[in-house]
Formats: structure tokens, C-alpha cells, sequence
């Protein structure tokens, strides 16, 4: 019996959510093929997967080189935090949101010492408070912040922080899971160290592995000191150059292909310049239009990235658990709010998402708040 049913995945509901997202039907077909992670084509996809991501973030691969590491972003995150940062470093954390805490929490674990500049959940991170605390630690040795804190979605300014940094001689740590591939990025110019980013969030992949676009002579410098084998970055590049595109232990070999074609479709549709410009025009449409249904957006609009969108109950007994389940019965699925300052909730932006699925969502919402009062 044939139990991959193509009509069935067409009608399922559309993830409005920061990743995973909604995937374009060739993406989700790629992964119809079993491939063996010692055959040569996929070990030239893996390449292929290398190098596309330089281009897509503008990294020179004279100076900069992709790691590709199994696992989601989470585990990225933390195999570059226990490889760059020696015994004797110490990290300085920005932190707006739940994705820069949980940078802290790993530093913890891993045993890293690290100092945190805490900017509140609804404020964008800034240079000054950073150099404040910069000037009174000179032991301090990395930096690391979120591009996109997806918490709020909330779009922290790289420049002119990572430049300032980095001419300090601190090696710096960029998050930027959600952006990279929806929002323009371009390594050579900030100069960052290290970029993480993973496979089901802007450019469109699914679950499965993450990516570190890393300064070459950076991490030339972190043999051995990973505090784990499995998350040891080093060792993980090494394997890729040594071995033509040779993934260290099992990789997720359907999701890298799903990956490479994901990879491609950004390319066809204009680049990230293009992918941006459609993820905006996403933004500002369900934003306006949910402010005339009543909710107030949660992220003041300079702050705001085109990725996901936070709105506020429009009232003290708002039912989002009822609101969810109205929505999804029309097909579409939205996140709850990760904020302790307000309650919210979060409608993303990315994805196969376009102008006239933003129309149906809003109209849904319109009948929904139109509906009478439940009585009590
Ligand atoms: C998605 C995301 C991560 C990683 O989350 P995983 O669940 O481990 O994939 C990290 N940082 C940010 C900003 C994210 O949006």
C-alpha cells in the first residue's frame, strides 16, 4: 500500500512558526532517496552545501570555512562555545531574549566562565553596556550575541558591535539562527569570527544538522580543546577537509539533500536580497493587519525583524490555547510567546509563506474575533 500521501501533505497546515517551517513539495521529494554517506555524490553535495552557505552569508573562503555538525541549532551553539573558548577564556554574553540565556546556560555546563550584560526581553542589544562592562574585565576573551533573538523577534544591530570587538582582539560569536538566509549578512564586511546558523530555519531545509561558518585561522587555533568529542568543531572541520566532504560519523543524509535543493530554490528565487524583500512584505502585511483585528504588536517597529512577529492578548482573558485550535482547524499553526514581560503570542513569517496565505490567515483572525463572547 502506498502510505506517502501526496494530497494529505498538501492540505497540511502551514507553519507560521520560527523553524521548523513549511518546505517547498521538491524539498520534502529529495527525501524519497536513501544515499550512503560514503559515496562520492554525496560527499560532493556535502562540498556543494559548503560553499553555497559561504556565498549566501558573503564570506571569502580564503578567510572564512563552513562546519557542518549533526544535530539542531542547540547543538551547534554549543560545540562552538566549548571549542573556541579555552580553560582560561572567558566569555561576555549579551543577552535579550531565551537563545542568548541559553548561550549562559551551556557556559555553565561546559564549565566556561562567563560574564552577562542582560538588555531586558524588549530591548535591542547596543554597544555601550557592552564596552561598560568590557572596561572593567579585561580578562574577557569572546563575545557572543543573537542576530535575531527569536524570543521576541527582536533584530539586534551587528554593526558597529562585532567591528568595535573584534579590533580589540576579542574573538566574537554570532547566533544567527533565524537570519541567516532571510535577513542580509555579510561576513567579510562585520568581520565576525564565528556564525551559527542550522538547516530548518531561513533557508528552508528540515531538521536534522546545523551549520558554523567559521574564520579559518580562528579555528585553526582550537585543536583539542573541545571539552567533547561529539561537539569538537575542530575535529569535525578537519574530517570535511581531509576527506573531500566526508561528514565524522553518521550524518543526516536525507537532510543535507533536502538541504542542497533548499539551497538552490534560494538561489532561483533572487538570493537572500529577494527571500528578505518577500519575508518583509509578510511582516508588514500580518502586522498591520493584526493591529486593525486588535492586537498590538509586542516589539517596537525600528526593532522589529521580518522574521517572526510578537503580539500582546488583546485582553486580560484572551484564550490562546482556543485561538490556536481555531486557527488550526483553518490550517494554520502559530507559536505561543516565550516572553515573562508580556503575554503574547508569535505568528513567524518565514518559510513557503507568501502574500495570500498572509490574506487567509488575517481572515480567519477577523472571524474569529468577530465571533460573539462564549457565555459564562
Ligand atoms: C532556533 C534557534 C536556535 C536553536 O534552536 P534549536 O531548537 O536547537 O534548533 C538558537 N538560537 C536562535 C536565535 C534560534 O532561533
Amino acid at each position: 500500500m502506498e502510505r506517502f500521501n501526496v494530497a494529505e501533505q498538501q492540505t497540511a497546515p502551514l507553519l507560521l512558526t520560527p523553524g521548523p517551517l513549511t518546505t517547498s513539495r521538491m524539498v520534502k521529494e529529495t527525501m524519497l532517496v536513501d544515499h550512503g554517506t560514503w559515496d562520492d555524490e554525496y560527499k560532493a553535495v556535502t562540498e556543494d552545501v559548503r560553499r553555497d552557505l559561504l556565498r549566501v552569508g558573503q564570506a571569502n573562503p580564503q578567510d572564512y570555512t563552513t562546519v557542518l555538525m549533526q544535530g539542531s541549532g542547540s547543538f551547534a551553539v554549543e560545540a562552538t562555545l566549548q571549542t573556541a573558548i579555552p580553560s582560561d577564556g572567558t566569555v561576555l554574553i549579551a543577552i535579550n531574549g531565551a537563545y542568548g540565556q541559553r548561550m549562559a546556560t551551556m557556559a555553565d555546563r561546559i564549565g566556561i566562565r562567563h560574564l552577562d550584560v542582560d538588555f531586558g526581553e524588549l530591548n535591542q542589544v547596543t554597544l555601550q553596556p557592552v564596552l561598560t562592562v568590557l572596561a572593567e574585565h579585561p580578562e574577557v576573551t569572546h563575545f557572543a550575541m543573537v542576530h535575531s533573538e527569536t524570543t521576541t523577534g527582536i533584530l539586534n544591530p551587528l554593526v558597529p558591535i562585532i567591528p568595535e570587538l573584534t579590533a580589540r582582539g576579542i574573538v566574537t560569536i554570532v547566533d544567527a539562527m533565524s537570519s541567516f538566509g532571510g535577513v542580509p549578512l555579510e561576513i567579510d564586511a562585520v568581520g565576525m569570527d564565528y556564525l551559527i546558523s542550522s538547516a530548518n530555519k531561513c533557508i528552508q531545509g528540515v531538521p536534522g544538522f546545523a551549520f558554523v561558518i567559521a574564520k579559518r585561522a580562528v579555528l585553526a587555533q582550537t585543536a583539542g580543546r573541545a571539552r567533547s568529542l561529539s561537539l569538537d568543531l575542530y575535529d569535525q572541520w578537519r574530517c570535511f577537509e581531509n576527506n573531500a566532504g566526508k561528514w565524522r560519523f553518521t550524518s543526516p543524509t536525507h537532510t543535507v539533500y533536502a538541504f542542497h535543493q533548499a539551497l538552490h530554490e534560494l538561489f532561483v528565487e533572487g538570493g537572500v536580497r529577494a527571500r528578505t524583500n518577500r519575508y518583509a512584505r509578510n511582516e508588514v502585511r500580518l502586522r498591520k493587519g493584526m493591529a486593525s483585528l486588535g492586537f498590538e504588536p509586542l516589539i517596537a517597529e525600528v526593532a522589529q525583524s521580518p522574521i517572526i512577529t510578537s503580539f500582546k492578548y488583546p485582553h486580560a482573558d484572551f484564550d490562546l490555547t482556543a485561538f490556536y485550535h481555531a486557527l488550526k482547524d483553518e490550517g494554520f499553526i502559530i507559536y505561543p510567546g516565550k516572553v515573562s514581560a508580556a503575554a503574547s503570542f508569535r505568528i513567524g513569517n518565514i518559510g513557503e509563506v507568501y502574500d495570500g496565505d498572509v490574506d487567509r490567515l488575517l481572515d480567519v483572525v477577523s472571524r474569529y474575533v468577530e465571533q460573539p463572547a462564549p457565555v459564562r
